[in-house]
């Protein structure tokens, strides 16, 4: 029921229905004594022609309640259909019979016309939550690194041909299928095989567009381009998201079910007690109990989660962020700590070159040409501007959170922390703040290069706003202690760790949550992938790996720490809105099914199926008006 197809149809049954009910009205009996003319025959049977063509375009409501009652999910449309049905007929037979007076044909018909512009607004909402995604699938990375001879050059994944060489590095996806010319590297295919032990694969080999590059780089001849690139990895991704429940949803399943019954249950004895036991006429008692169906009609109920999702997505969207799952959502309300990933999260990651140290700008550079990591980047760039001379290198190997390494001309070389070259090296150089590269060969350290890297604007305003909502905030990272120390006091975290191996991130998340706190994590290399998945909510950084991408519940798009802030409040005013609506369109029954089963009649007071339906599609625009309030919601 979500096709814009599907909004469409409702809109051109609404459409007729609208026409359609002028002439009823004039010829229904309120119509008559409204308008003051006297009863003749042919009215009834205009009215009953009329009536049949809406009770017509109603159809459409028996046949999700037919599916309904197939998966045994009984809900509003089986509620919708009784009470539709039940009163059509009910009228039907009375236009026949000259004794009895009492018909629903305008009740009925309103009530179809109330119910056919809410499925409409419903299916329309979420075919427009549908293209929110879709806008912000456009700002996931999809770039491919081209091979053109010796030279690396970004490009649009769009842009790929049959036969392009294209290196895939470390954490990122193959951008479409091909065969692997060059490299070798562990690739998780759990996304086709549903495996996630990685397979090794090396010159020769296939590889499927969509499996991620684990620990090395390769170079891959497309053979394959298009439908099974990238592009229909992030469609899948936009499909499987729009899939995702809120829990808030599966609760309110559960209580229209619950609530269909109890309808049946008390139309059945309204009917029974007024009719057997008071003994009032059958069409009295009948008007009771499709009153009570009608009134009972959990439509408010299907609408309030889904209008509010539907606002809560297109919020999000604007603020940068891809709620990949909505279940997650309410946890985020909880959190109490977010654990920062530093380099590339709360820094820039644009390092710049400080100083250099020994003749090693030509290993290094070759090397970080295979690394995805930010800090390769810096060094190659740097190492290009110094015209430094690249080498071909083999057997490259990333070593995620320490660094890389390859042979070169026959000889093994490391590029990384000092986590990596401790053997060779007693204890770290002086680094002034600087993030310091190690270049070593497999005796001994050949030089350093050392890295600064800036603090974003952002992430200060973002943790003061964190600790303003009374959220705590930390860091982790897998650089040295004195930068990471720096950075943290100068961002004012409550907590942070340095040096940390990326086989420990998860770890120090699974700390946190083990002292009662709620975490949720934010990163984007491929060694935060672990800690996205530990932590209670994962937030990847869109520019960052596909690793994190895939591992996150949420991506944000633009990389700036203020959006966890959007994030956390959008949860938080989300739930709220939520609670306020189930309680909106459960709270109404309360009063209404007693009422309209006749239970305050001996105080004088009925309830006409015509007020029950106005009741009933007032609840539902409460609802509505209250999702829409979101909209006005500070982020
Ligand atoms: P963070 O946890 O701050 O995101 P990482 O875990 O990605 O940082 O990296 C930790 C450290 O490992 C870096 O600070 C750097 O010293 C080293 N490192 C990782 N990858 C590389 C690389 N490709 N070249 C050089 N050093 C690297
Ligand atoms: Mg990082």
């Amino acid at each position: 029921m979500s096709s814009p197809g599907a909004a469409a149809d409702f809109l051109r049954r609404f459409g007729i229905v609208t026409a359609l009910l002028i002439p009823l009205a004039i010829f229904s009996m309120p119509g008559m004594k409204l308008l003051g003319y006297g009863e003749f025959d042919l009215r009834r049977y205009v009215e009953f022609g009329v009536g049949t063509i809406i009770f017509y375009f109603a159809l459409i409501f028996f046949e999700h309640a037919k599916h309904e009652i197939k998966m045994k999910s009984y809900g509003m449309m089986t509620l919708v259909s009784l009470a539709v049905g039940s009163g059509y007929v009910f009228s039907a037979v009375a236009t026949f019979i000259p004794q009895v007076t009492t018909e629903f044909y305008l009740e009925i018909s309103t009530l179809i016309w109330v119910l056919l512009f809410g499925h409409f607004l419903e299916a329309r909402s979420s075919s427009a939550a549908g293209d929110a995604l879709q806008e912000v699938a456009k700002l996931l990375p999809k770039q491919a690194h081209l091979m053109e001879g010796r030279d690396v050059r970004d490009v649009d994944v769009e842009t790929l041909k049959l036969d392009d060489l294209v290196l895939v590095k470390p954490g990122e996806k193959v951008p479409a299928d091909g065969v692997i010319q060059k490299g070798e590297a562990n690739f998780n295919e759990a996304h086709i095989t549903g495996e996630s032990q990685p397979v090794k694969k090396g010159k020769g080999d296939r590889v499927v567009a969509g499996a991620i590059c684990g620990d090395g780089s390769v170079e891959v001849t497309l053979d394959k381009v298009g439908e099974n690139s990238t592009i229909g990895q992030i469609q899948k991704l936009i499909l499987k998201a729009q899939q995702t429940k809120p829990r808030a949803q599966r609760l309110a399943d559960r209580a229209s079910k619950w609530l269909t019954f109890v309808a049946l249950g008390v139309a059945i004895t309204a009917f029974l007690v007024w009719s057997v036991i008071v003994g009032q006429t059958l069409v009295f008692a009948m008007t009771l109990a499709i009153t009570v169906l009608v009134i009972a009609c959990p439509h408010a109920l299907g609408l309030a989660i889904p209008t509010v999702s539907t606002i809560a997505t297109r919020l999000a969207v604007k603020h940068g962020l891809f709620i990949k799952d909505l279940g997650k959502l309410e946890q985020v309300k909880d959190v109490t700590y977010v654990m920062f990933d530093k380099t590339g999260t709360l820094t820039l990651g644009e390092f710049g070159v400080v100083k250099v140290t020994g003749e090693v700008l030509g290993i290094a550079g070759s090397l970080e040409r295979q690394s995805s990591h930010v800090i390769g980047a810096a060094v190659v760039k740097y190492a290009q501007e110094q015209k430094a001379k690249f080498e071909e290198v083999k057997q490259f190997k990333n070593i995620a959170g320490k660094g890389i390494k390859g042979v070169m001309g026959g000889k093994e070389y490391w590029v990384g922390n000092w986590e990596l070259v401790k053997d060779k090296l007693g204890k770290p150089v002086e680094s002034e703040g600087n993030t310091v590269v190690y270049v070593a060969d497999k005796d001994k350290v050949l030089g350093t290069i050392l890295l600064a890297d800036k603090v974003k604007p952002e992430s200060k305003v973002a943790i003061d706003r964190l600790h303003k909502l009374n959220v705590k905030a930390a860091m982790m990272t897998g650089d040295n202690e004195q930068v990471a120390g720096q950075v943290a006091k100068e961002l004012g975290m409550d907590i942070y760790f340095a040096n940390v191996l990326p086989e420990d991130k998860y770890k120090k998340v699974e700390e946190l949550q083990r002292q009662g706190e709620v975490v949720m994590m934010v990163g984007d290399g491929v060694n935060d992938a672990p800690a996205i998945t530990a932590a209670d909510v994962g937030v990847a950084v869109g520019a960052g790996t596909d690793v994190a991408v895939e591992a996150g519940d949420v991506v944000l798009t633009a990389s700036n720490p203020e959006n966890i802030v959007s994030l956390i409040t959008l949860g938080k005013k989300t739930y709220a809105k939520m609670v306020e609506n189930l309680v909106w369109a459960l709270g109404y029954n309360v009063v209404a099914i007693p009422a309209a089963a006749g239970v305050f009649i001996p105080w004088g007071f009925r309830l006409r199926p015509e007020i029950g339906a106005l009741a009933m599609s007032l609840s539902s625009v409460i609802v509505g008006i209250n999702a829409m309030s979101l909209k006005r919601i500070k982020l």
